[in-house]
């Protein structure tokens, strides 16, 4: 039952750690999906505020153009100064302007470019094309020679797809990933960002319009890692790892940028990331954020296991408290019971005997009159059958003054009157009592004692009981024909009394329990003999009451021996 109990509290216990683990680790899984999901908006609201300063740059750079076509690379390059752009933008490799060009204008532009001091102007790579879109003017930066002057950007197919978007939507247009023309540092990828220009005063609100009004381009070059670092110490904390493709490029070219830590982060157990498409300027990357669990404080991110320990120990100390409650409140139910019932044999036992005691004496009495001849002559038959109802009620009698012994020793009623005897001669004259029946059954019983007296102080009434319980047992539980012997000496300063038969023996396990009360051990003669099984539990205790002590040795089939210890009494010997 208490095992039940125990293994429900811890069950629910344990079914309670766990689902407040799994809840708290989700919980914990949500604000670092949180503090992510943060970062990540961190970063691209700094990479959206960088691009749109640039546009404004561009926007700027073309509306020089428009207010003036005639300006010179010097007037270019005085514009751009005060932005100071080397210092506070590095990613910026260029700025640049390239005038879009129809075949029949080309020889009126070559000759404006070098009429305006560009004596050595030429486009490439040279050919014979409908539109050309040369770089006119370029101002460079970190490391950029500026030698893609007069290079015409509408030959490579990068370029051209981002210019025709520009032009037909009106609005700036990235490209993909591009090699420059000038000397840039050391051939990393840029990308170019073309903001279009048309014709002042033209009509721009259809693609054939603008398509029609198109005059050239602001654009820019743009270090995509000097750019990607850049947003990256200006968005978030550097915690947060990003690998960006060009959606736009095969498989094989199609890698942009990923930063130091990208793979540490990603290889990290419990980080989060997700890849997204996102559009700049018309041109589309796959964008990766990996953040790993670091993002949360330690504290956070060990939460769900410490509660998860805690609530193991807290299941596993209430287990083991209903355990040992329900344990404890069995023991004592237990053990009231116990005594419960014991009152009541006690009370039963006592209330019978004293009842029935006297009507038995009554008929011990009677048959006894009967028998010597008061009621009249008997026939030999009438005097047998008087004679087994007399020894009948003898028995009967015995064993009422037996639990009587009991009753009065158990309400402690017993006072021993004790005087210094002889032991030897004692058990000599219980075992002549005991002679007759042992005969009866073919048995003999052997006296070995010392000639000289071993004296004892007892009370001679119980002392006689205990030993005569002994012997009826010996010859109840031996054989016919067995043998049993009783033997005294004295042995470092007491009495030892020795009991042994040859007899049906006890098993090991019964031993100890022969001595309580009522106990009866099954063995092949107690089916034939009488027994209340209160024998040895009076014996026991009227050897304790004289300060002494029983062992019992036995073995199945070969014999009992009941050896009795009692205190010397000075002098001991006369
Ligand atoms: P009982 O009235 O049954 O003899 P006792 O208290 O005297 O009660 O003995 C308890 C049990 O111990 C007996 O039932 C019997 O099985 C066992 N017993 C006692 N003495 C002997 C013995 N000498 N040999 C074998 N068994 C014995």
């Amino acid at each position: 039952m208490h095992v039940v109990v125990t293994v429900m509290v811890l069950g629910i216990g344990l079914t309670a750690a766990g689902y407040y683990w799994n809840n708290l680790r989700q919980s914990v899984q949500m604000d670092l999906r949180t503090a992510y999901d943060r970062q990540v908006a961190d970063t691209a609201r700094s990479a959206v505020a960088r691009l749109t300063l640039y546009e404004s740059l561009l926007r700027s750079s073309g509306g020089l153009y428009k207010i003036n076509e005639q300006i010179t690379q010097a007037e270019w390059d005085a514009f751009h100064e005060p932005y100071d752009i080397a210092t506070r933008y590095p990613d910026i490799e260029g700025i640049g302007l390239s005038q879009y060009v129809k075949r029949a204008d080309l020889s009126e532009y070559l000759r404006r470019r070098r009429a305006q001091g560009d004596a050595d102007y030429t486009i490439y790579p040279q050919g014979n094309r409908d539109v050309y879109v040369p770089v006119t003017f370029n101002a460079g930066y970190i490391g950029n020679n500026s030698k893609s002057r007069g290079y015409d950007g509408y030959t490579d197919e990068v370029r051209r797809t981002a210019m025709d978007r520009a032009i037909d939507t009106g609005k700036p247009a990235m490209t993909g990933k591009v090699s420059l023309v000038s000397e840039s540092r050391s051939g990393r990828p840029s990308f170019l960002l073309y903001m279009p220009i048309y014709k002042e005063g033209a009509s721009v609100r259809s693609v054939q319009e603008r398509q029609a009004a198109i005059v050239g381009f602001s654009y820019m070059a743009v270090d995509i890692k000097s750019l990607a670092e850049a947003i990256y110490d200006a968005g978030h904390s550097p915690n947060l790892a990003i690998k960006v493709l060009d959606a736009e490029a095969d498989t094989k070219n199609n890698f942009v940028y990923q930063s130091e830590d990208y793979n540490f982060i990603m290889g990290q157990n419990g980080s989060v990331s997700d890849t997204r498409t996102i559009s700049f300027y018309g041109h589309r990357y796959r964008v990766t954020f990996a953040g790993p669990p670091q993002l949360l404080s330690d504290r956070e991110r060990q939460l769900p296991g410490q509660a998860l320990w805690r609530g193991i120990l807290t299941s596993v100390f209430f287990a083991g408290l209903v355990w040992y409650l329900v344990n404890d409140r069995e023991r004592k139910y237990a053990r009231q019971k116990q005594e419960e019932v014991q009152t009541a044999k006690d009370d039963l036992l006592s209330l019978a005997s004293h009842q029935l005691r006297t009507p038995a004496t009554v008929v011990k009495q009677y048959v006894g009159m009967l028998l010597q001849g008061y009621g009249g002559k008997l026939s030999d038959q009438q005097i047998d059958m008087l004679n087994n109802a007399y020894d009948s009620n003898e028995r009967q009698l015995d064993i009422i003054n037996q639990l009587l012994y009991v009753a009065r020793l158990d309400a402690d009623r017993i006072q021993l009157r004790t005087e210094r005897l002889d032991v030897s001669t004692l058990l000599r004259s219980v075992a002549h009592e005991h002679e007759q029946s042992a005969a009866a059954r073919g048995q003999r019983i052997a006296v070995k004692a010392p000639k000289r007296a071993i004296w004892a102080e007892v009370d001679p009434h119980y002392i006689r009981m205990a030993f005569d319980n002994l012997l009826s047992n010996a010859v109840k539980y031996t054989p016919e024909g067995g043998s049993i012997n009783v033997s005294v000496r004295r042995s470092h300063g007491r009495v030892v009394v020795k009991v042994s038969d040859n007899g049906v023996g006890i098993e090991q396990a019964a031993q100890a329990r022969v001595f309580e009360k009522f106990t009866r051990v099954e063995n092949e003669l107690s089916t034939d003999v009488n027994g209340s099984g209160v024998g040895l539990y009076l014996t026991n205790k009227i050897i304790l009451l004289h300060h002494g002590s029983i062992e019992l040795a036995s073995e199945v089939g070969v014999g009992s021996v009941f050896t009795v210890y009692l205190p010397f009494s000075q002098p001991y010997e006369s």
